[in-house]
């Protein structure tokens, strides 16, 4: 089926979506696939050749002419509607991503369709922006689309991922090739459909998938200009090599290794709780999880029976089932990858202190959270990204060797703090070398600018900073 009218769920596993319609993939090789607490395969997608690369990528060239001449009301008018059609979706969106990698549904409703909307209509909102100019002595400098964007998305928040880059790139006036991750394909189509509803014109938004190639041909693509990935950081350092071709602009969201710091005078409880809570939401599988915990050496032993408390009220099953707080992780591969860090932890000397193990010996793709103690700044659980549901606890003696601790990482993403005195809470956030961070569990603010220092990335995401990504300067001198 090829009709423009035909839904997303009404799509033969063999077609992509480019130029506002399903189309029939060039290469006849299919990825399937799977839920993750089920093991049953839920649909197929194709493995993008080149040629659909190709297709999708000259179709958002076509478009760029006509979207980027779009005027600013005009394209806000259907960056609302857009907003609109995800929130028509909500049930459906956040049902699919369930079942595709495994988040409790309740969180998919809250990431997958409501916080996409408010995305959107923050990016929609500070579209009067865009038409502004600046006066510098002679020179008006005004801002304009920067061009054809590839999107690459991971799979752990895969439509909050999505919308972070199509619709800031969309409202700069940029057009889009997406290539979602091949574990969570199903979603982005979903997406698809709802840009279109939206009136977005053929060629605005094109979805690819594919698994092995086909995020590369984007990254080399000489007709790409920009390129915007989330994902690991050795991916990240692929593309950007890739990306130097034709010298695109590249802004990249990577990984994580955040502390969270717990000051001695910090109320425990509540450190250690949300702390535990931010560790093991979608199952540990989130970039900016506070997986360090520094906590005051003599207060060590507290800290362990709290985590131990915490970890007894996860309730571990079904992501469909309401009551679930705890799915599996997204694939089979993600579970030896989180299975071979608590091995490694445990070979360099660090104890289990809270959780559990034992392997889950039912189907599905689950693990058991696990809190390690004993653990140092030197070994690789509290160095290197895990990607799933473990804690590792490390003690500091003062509040600089906590700080020092707490920067000693190549990566920059994310980070927390807590004291009863918010001043020296606010102080020492200053003085952390990342690119978010919470005091005393201030809240995720999809308005603020997200990404990372070091190397969790280049550019930042989301609200007002995150067009920038999208748009180029121009100086006319007059
Ligand atoms: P990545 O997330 O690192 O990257 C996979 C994606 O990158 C695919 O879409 C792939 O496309 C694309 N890709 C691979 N090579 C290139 C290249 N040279 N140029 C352009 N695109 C490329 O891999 P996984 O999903 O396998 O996850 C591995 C680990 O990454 C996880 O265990 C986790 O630790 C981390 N991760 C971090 C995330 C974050 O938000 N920071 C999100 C997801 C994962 P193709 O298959 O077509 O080549």
């Amino acid at each position: 089926m090829t009709d423009a009218t035909t839904s997303a769920a009404e799509r033969e596993p063999s077609q992509l979506f480019i130029d506002g319609r399903w189309a029939e993939a060039f290469g006849r090789d299919r990825i399937r696939v799977e839920d993750p607490a089920t093991e049953q395969i839920i649909g197929e997608v194709p493995d993008a050749t080149k040629e659909d690369v190709d297709a999708a990528v000259a179709a958002a060239r076509r478009a760029f002419g006509v979207w980027s001449g779009t005027s600013i009301p005009e394209r806000k008018a259907v960056l609302q509607r857009f907003a609109s059609s995800i929130a028509d979706r909500r049930e459906a969106l956040a049902h699919l991503v369930t079942r595709e990698m495994g988040t409790p549904i309740g969180l998919s409703r809250i990431v997958q369709a409501d916080l996409p909307v408010s995305v959107i209509q923050g990016f929609a909102k500070h579209m009067d922006q865009l038409d502004e100019v600046e006066h510098v002595g002679n020179s008006t400098v005004v801002q304009e689309p920067a061009g054809v964007v590839g999107a690459i998305t991971p799979w752990n928040y895969p439509i909050h991922q999505a919308v972070g880059k199509v619709g800031a790139a969309l409202a700069a006036g940029c057009t889009v090739v997406l290539k979602p991750s091949e574990v969570t394909p199903l979603s982005a189509f979903l997406l698809a459909e709802a840009a279109r509803e939206a009136g977005l014109p053929d060629g605005a938004l094109n979805v690819i998938t594919g698994s092995g190639g086909a995020g590369q041909l984007m990254a080399e693509h000489p007709d790409v200009d920009v390129i915007s990935f989330t994902g690991s950081t050795s991916v990240g350092r692929r593309v950007l090599a890739a990306s130097a071709g034709n010298m695109k602009r590249s802004s990249l969201e990577l990984g994580g290794k955040s502390a969270n710091v717990v000051l001695p005078d910090a109320d425990l409880a509540t450190a250690v709780h949300r702390g535990v809570e931010h560790v093991l939401e979608n199952s540990g599988q989130t970039c900016t999880a506070w997986t360090r915990m520094l906590v005051p050496v003599h207060l060590r032993d507290d800290v362990v029976d709290l985590i131990r408390e915490a970890f007894e009220a996860v309730v571990l099953g079904d992501p469909l089932d309401e009551s679930t707080t705890m799915g599996p992780l997204a694939t089979a591969r993600q579970r030896e990858i989180v299975q071979g860090y608590v091995e490694t932890g445990q070979q360099e000397g660090a104890i289990v202190a809270a959780g559990s193990t034992d392997p889950w010996d039912a189907i599905g793709h689950y693990v058991r959270p696990v809190g390690f103690v004993n653990v140092h700044q030197g070994m690789r659980i509290a160095r290197e990204e895990i990607f799933g549901p473990v804690l590792s606890v490390l003690t500091y003696s003062d509040e600089s060797e906590a700080l020092a601790m707490a920067n000693d990482s190549v990566y920059g993403l994310s980070g927390a703090v807590w004291s009863s005195d918010r001043d020296r809470a606010y102080r020492f956030a200053r003085k952390m070398r990342t690119g978010q961070v919470s005091v005393n569990g201030g809240s995720f603010n999809p308005e603020a600018p997200f990404g990372g220092y070091k190397q969790s990335g280049i550019g930042r995401e989301l609200g007002r900073h995150g067009l920038q990504d999208f748009l180029e300067l121009k100086a006319i001198q007059l």
